[in-house]
C-alpha cells in the first residue's frame, strides 16, 4: 500500500466496502471476520491520526449520527406505486391477457421475475456518485427522509462509480435467522415478537435515532431504476447495470418469454424459496421493455405492467367471526381474531393474531369481513389484510375494550407503546399468563401444567400465584374437568420434579421480571447463588450491586431491584421458599463444564483490549480449554491486534479457525 495517507485511506475504504458487498449482498465473504476487523481497525487508526481524511463516505461513519426531532417529508419525483396481486394461476393468466391486450397488436412480451421480499420499500438517490437521499414510500407521493438511517445499512454503498444522478428503489429486509434470534431475545425480555420481517424493518428504519438502526441486521436489495428508460431499453438491463456499478440487486431475477414460462418459474421457485435465507412471499413479474411499460401505464394505485404473484399455500381467505382480547403476563391486551376455520399450510386455523390496537386500525378490519390469514415460518398465523370488495355493508367495527376484559380495570396506554395494558397487577388474566410462563420449557419446565389447566386452576381459586403451584394436592386436581387419577398424578410428578432440581437462573427466568432475559437471569442467579440468597437480598443496595456485574446494565439492575422490593413479589418469593422450592445456581466454575465454550480449545494472540490472563480466565470459566500455542486440535485462534503472519499461517495449516476478540466475547454471551 502507498505511503500517502490519503491514498491509503482511499484504498482501505474501497477494500472494506468491497468486503461489505461480498458479505451482505453476495453472501460470499471474501475474508474472515478477523481480517475484516483488522482492516476496519486500520481505517480507524488512520482516521484517528488524520482526522481530515474522515469523509461522510467512510465506513466508519456508518454508525449513525445524532438523533433527530422528527422526520422531514420528501416528495418522490416519480410516484411510488404499490403492486397489484395475483393469488392463483387464473389471476396470473388474467394479468398476462390484460398486458397483451394493452399493447399494440401481437407484440411479444417478456417478463422479468424477481423474488418478492417481505420488507419495507425505500427510494435512494445517488448524486455525483454519492448517496444523497433516502426516503420511505409513505403514501407514494410523499415519504419520510430516512437518509441517516439508511446510511447505516452496510449492503448499500455510500459511493458508486456512476456520476450521473440516479434514483433507485428497493426493499429493506432482514434474514430469517436474524429475525428469529432477535425475536427470541425479545420474548425472553417480555417484549412482543415481531410478526414478520416487514414489521422489524419498518420499526428500525423509522427510529429517530439512527444509531439504533446501525446496530440492527438490516439489508437492502434494489429492484428498480427509476426512469430507467433514460439509460436502458429494458428493466433487466437496468438490474444488470445496477449490479455492475456496485449496487445490491436480486441475483435471482430471470427473464421469461411469456405466460407458460412464468408458470414454470413460479412452480420451481415455490419449492426453492424455502432454502433462501430471507422470506419471500411471492414473485414479482414485470414487463421487461420500458417502452411497453410506458404504453401500459398505471391505475390509481398500481402499475399495469407488474404484478405480485403471492404463494397461495401460506395465505388463505376466511371470515372474521369475532375478536377476543387476551391479557398477557405484562398486562398487554392483544386482539386475537376468531376465524371461520380454514386450511393453511397443512393445518386448520381458527385463531390468528392481530398484535395490537394499532394493527387493527391499520388493517381497518371489521367483524364479518373476509380477511387474509398468513403463516410466516414458525410464527403463529396472523391477519394480514382485508378483502374489502367482498363487504356487504353489515360488517361491524372492532371495538378495542377501554377496560381489561378479564378484571375490568380501565386500560392504559403508555406513550411510545403500541399496546394497551391492564395496569392491575392482581388481574387474573395476567396471573394465568404469568403462571403459564413460569412453567415454560426454558423456565421451570413443568410440562404437564399447560395453559388450559392453569386457566382452570386460577378460575377455581386453587392457584393465585406461581408459589401456589407447589401446594396443589391430588384432591384438588381430581375435582377438575377430565382429570383422572393417573393424569392428576402425572401433573403432581411434573411439579415435584421442578421443586428442587431447577437452577436459580430458570426460576428467575420464570418469574418474568421485566427486561430480564435468559442471559441476565444467569448473571443475577450467579450473584445471589440460590433462592434463599435472592429472597434475602438487600433491596436498598441491589440496584447498585447488580449494575456492577459485567453484562447487566443499569436499567436491568433497576428492574430487578424494583421487583425484589415489591411487597407482592416478596410475598410470592417467601411462599416459594416455604413450600420447599430449592433453586441453586451452580457456581460459575462448576457450570463451566456446561458453559458456552465447553469442549472447545482456544489460543489467544496479539494485542487485546484486556489483559491476556483475564481473557484466559474468561475462557476457562466458560468451559473452554486454553492452549498456549496453536497445535493440532486447537479449535480457535483468537486474534487481537498486531498478529504475526506466522501464527495465522500455522492456524490455517492445522485447521484451527480464526476469530476476533470481539467474536469471542459474543460467543461467551451465548
Ligand atoms: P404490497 O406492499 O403488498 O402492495 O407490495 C408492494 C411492495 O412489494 C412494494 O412496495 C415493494 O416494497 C415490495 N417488493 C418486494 N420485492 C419487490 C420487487 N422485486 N419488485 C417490486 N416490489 C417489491
Ligand atoms: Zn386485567
Amino acid at each position: 500500500m502507498s505511503d500517502d495517507p490519503r491514498e491509503r485511506h482511499a484504498a482501505l475504504v474501497r477494500l472494506i466496502e468491497d468486503h461489505n458487498h461480498a458479505y451482505y449482498v453476495l453472501d460470499r465473504p471474501a475474508v474472515t471476520d478477523a481480517e475484516y476487523d483488522a482492516l476496519y481497525r486500520k481505517l480507524l487508526a488512520l482516521e484517528a491520526e488524520h482526522p481530515e481524511l474522515v469523509s461522510p463516505f467512510s465506513p466508519s461513519q456508518r454508525v449513525g449520527g445524532a438523533p433527530r426531532e422528527g422526520f422531514v417529508k420528501v416528495r418522490h419525483a416519480v410516484r411510488m406505486y404499490s403492486l397489484d396481486n395475483a393469488y392463483s394461476d387464473e389471476e396470473l393468466a388474467e394479468f398476462d391477457r390484460r398486458v397483451r391486450e394493452g399493447l399494440p397488436d401481437g407484440a411479444p412480451v417478456s417478463y422479468v421475475a424477481e423474488p418478492k421480499l417481505d420488507g419495507l420499500s425505500i427510494e435512494v438517490v445517488y448524486e455525483d456518485g454519492q448517496l444523497a437521499l433516502a426516503s420511505t414510500r409513505g403514501d407514494g407521493i410523499e415519504g419520510e427522509d430516512v437518509t441517516a438511517n439508511v446510511r447505516t445499512i452496510r449492503s448499500l454503498p455510500l459511493r458508486i462509480l456512476e456520476r450521473r444522478s440516479i434514483t433507485v428503489r428497493g426493499e429493506v429486509f432482514l434474514h430469517g435467522a436474524d429475525l428469529e434470534q432477535i425475536n427470541s431475545e425479545r420474548v425472553a425480555k417480555g417484549e412482543p415478537a415481531f410478526a414478520n420481517p416487514r414489521n422489524a424493518a419498518a420499526g428500525w428504519l423509522r427510529v429517530l435515532d439512527p444509531r439504533i438502526t446501525a446496530t440492527r441486521p438490516l439489508r437492502v436489495f434494489l429492484y428498480q431504476l427509476v426512469d430507467g428508460g433514460r439509460l436502458h431499453q429494458k428493466h433487466s438491463s437496468s438490474l444488470e447495470w445496477l449490479s455492475e456499478i456496485g449496487l445490491p440487486t436480486h441475483c435471482k431475477h430471470v427473464v421469461l418469454g411469456g405466460l407458460e414460462e412464468a408458470f414454470a418459474h413460479v412452480r420451481g421457485f415455490d419449492s426453492e424459496r424455502h432454502a433462501l435465507p430471507y422470506e419471500t412471499d411471492g414473485i414479482v413479474l414485470k414487463v421487461d421493455r420500458y417502452d411497453q411499460q410506458e404504453v401500459l401505464g398505471a391505475t390509481a394505485k398500481f402499475p399495469r405492467w407488474a404484478i405480485a404473484y403471492k404463494f397461495a399455500a401460506e395465505r388463505a381467505l376466511t371470515v372474521l367471526v369475532g375478536v377476543e382480547v387476551n391479557v398477557g403476563r405484562t398486562g398487554a391486551l392483544t386482539p386475537v381474531a376468531i376465524l371461520e376455520p380454514v386450511q393453511l399450510g397443512g393445518t386448520t386455523v381458527s385463531r390468528a393474531s392481530m398484535h395490537n390496537e394499532d394493527q387493527v386500525k391499520a388493517l381497518d378490519v371489521r367483524i364479518g369481513d373476509h380477511v387474509w390469514v398468513q403463516k410466516a415460518g414458525e410464527i403463529i398465523p396472523q391477519v394480514v389484510g382485508v378483502q374489502k370488495e367482498l363487504r356487504r355493508g353489515d360488517e361491524r367495527a372492532v371495538e378495542m375494550p377501554r377496560a381489561c376484559p378479564v378484571c375490568g380495570t380501565p386500560a392504559v396506554r403508555m406513550p411510545g407503546e403500541s399496546a394497551t395494558r391492564c395496569p392491575n397487577g392482581r388481574c387474573s388474566g395476567q396471573r394465568k399468563a404469568a403462571i403459564h410462563h413460569f412453567s415454560r420449557r426454558g423456565a421451570m419446565d413443568i410440562d404437564r401444567l399447560g395453559i388450559s389447566l392453569v386457566e382452570q386452576l386460577v378460575d377455581r381459586g386453587l392457584v393465585e400465584d406461581v408459589a401456589d403451584v407447589y401446594s396443589l394436592g391430588k384432591e384438588a386436581l381430581l375435582g377438575l374437568d377430565r382429570m383422572a387419577d393417573k393424569s392428576a398424578q402425572n401433573v403432581l410428578d411434573s411439579i415435584e420434579a421442578s421443586r428442587s432440581s431447577r437452577t436459580l437462573e430458570r426460576l428467575i427466568t420464570g418469574l418474568g421480571i421485566p427486561m430480564v432475559g435468559q442471559v441476565a437471569a444467569r448473571l443475577v442467579a450467579e450473584h445471589y447463588g440460590d433462592l434463599a440468597g435472592l429472597v434475602g437480598a438487600d433491596t436498598a443496595r441491589a440496584a447498585d450491586e447488580l449494575a456492577k456485574i459485567h453484562g447487566i446494565g443499569p436499567k436491568i439492575a433497576e428492574s430487578v431491584a424494583r421487583f425484589l422490593a415489591d411487597p407482592d413479589e416478596r410475598r410470592v418469593l417467601a411462599k416459594l421458599v416455604e413450600r420447599g422450592v430449592v433453586a441453586v445456581q451452580p457456581r460459575p466454575e462448576a457450570a463451566a463444564a456446561f458453559g458456552p465454550l465447553a469442549g472447545e480449545s482456544y489460543c489467544v494472540t496479539g494485542v487485546l483490549s484486556r489483559k491476556r490472563e483475564d481473557v484466559h480466565a474468561m475462557i476457562r470459566a466458560a468451559g473452554g480449554e486454553v492452549h498456549e500455542s496453536v497445535k493440532k486440535g486447537t479449535t480457535y485462534l483468537v486474534t487481537g491486534e498486531k498478529v504475526g503472519a506466522t501464527k495465522i499461517e500455522r492456524a490455517r495449516k492445522v485447521g484451527t479457525q480464526i476469530m476476533t476478540e470481539k467474536a469471542l466475547y459474543a460467543r461467551l454471551e451465548r
